[in-house]
């Protein structure tokens, strides 16, 4: 298939997906499934109309758009084989474990995922993740802007740099793979913590839960070619790419 043919697949799917019924659950599955459904979130701040599907869609940006902080062949090593052997897998554990990707949303199967194999809890999370990474950057960062979420940072965590170096320990001190995170949790307090491998905090299994809003990958694979072992210098410089603009709308949508 061309890229163009491609995105345009992608852009129906998301079209399509958009339309998804809210409603038929609570929680922070249906904040999240409200938040993907909505094209204007509470408080009047619009919000892009992603929808996590089962799909791998197109990435938002180029393979270059987030030099230097994260080098094109890193981006397109990570997404063409990384992320889409996660999609993959995803579709084959989705065939041998019955579960039909028309009558069912991605995130319901997370919040349930105890009760399938360790092949849908390692790529259901390896793909949603990924996705909702791709969507958590643009090239050279979107600011974090006065508001509601700005305001929230400030007083859950006593300010922006303090929320930053709490996320950089959580980052840093993920032993081994897996992910950091920014998440509403259910009393709509803001939380940091990080989660092994390709787990995350909409799984039943998780030990920290909430509505994610951020996240950074640190598995090797997201770095290792510009940083080798240098962890945190990836950590650091990674928040000249972080969109603010789409953690806005994903708080807004979850409040
Ligand atoms: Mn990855």
């Amino acid at each position: 298939m061309t890229r163009k043919a491609y995105d345009r697949r992608n852009f129906l799917i998301d079209g399509a997906k958009a339309t998804v019924a809210v409603g038929v659950t609570s929680g922070i599955v249906g904040s999240v499934l409200q938040s993907c459904a909505t094209t204007k979130a509470k408080g009047g701040v619009a919000s892009k109309a992603w929808s996590p599907s089962f799909e791998q869609s197109a990435l938002p940006y180029g393979w270059d758009a987030l030099e230097p902080v994260i080098d094109k062949e890193t981006m397109s090593i990570h997404f063409t084989k990384h992320a889409a052997t996660y999609a993959k897998n995803l579709k084959e554990a989705m065939e041998a474990e019955k579960v039909d990707a028309s009558g069912t949303n991605i995130l319901q199967v997370l919040s349930n995922i105890s009760s399938y194999s360790p092949k849908m809890r390692n790529n259901c999370g390896g793909h949603y993740n990924h996705e909702f990474f791709w969507r958590s950057m643009i090239g050279g960062g979107a600011a974090l802007t006065e508001g509601r979420l700005r305001s929230a940072i400030d007083k859950d965590f006593g300010s922006v740099d303090a929320m930053k170096a709490k996320f950089e320990d959580a980052a840093k001190g993920r032993f081994g793979s897996g992910w950091a995170w920014l998440m509403l949790d259910q009393k709509g307090v803001l939380q940091i913590g990080s989660t092994p491998n390709q787990d995350n905090p909409l799984m039943n299994i998780s030990e920290i839960k909430g509505t994610p809003l951020l996240a950074i990958d640190v598995w090797e694979h997201a770095y290792y070619l510009k940083y080798q072992n240098r962890r945190a210098d990836y950590v650091k410089n990674w928040w000249n790419v972080v969109n603010w603009k789409e953690v806005v709308a994903r708080y807004e949508a979850a409040i």
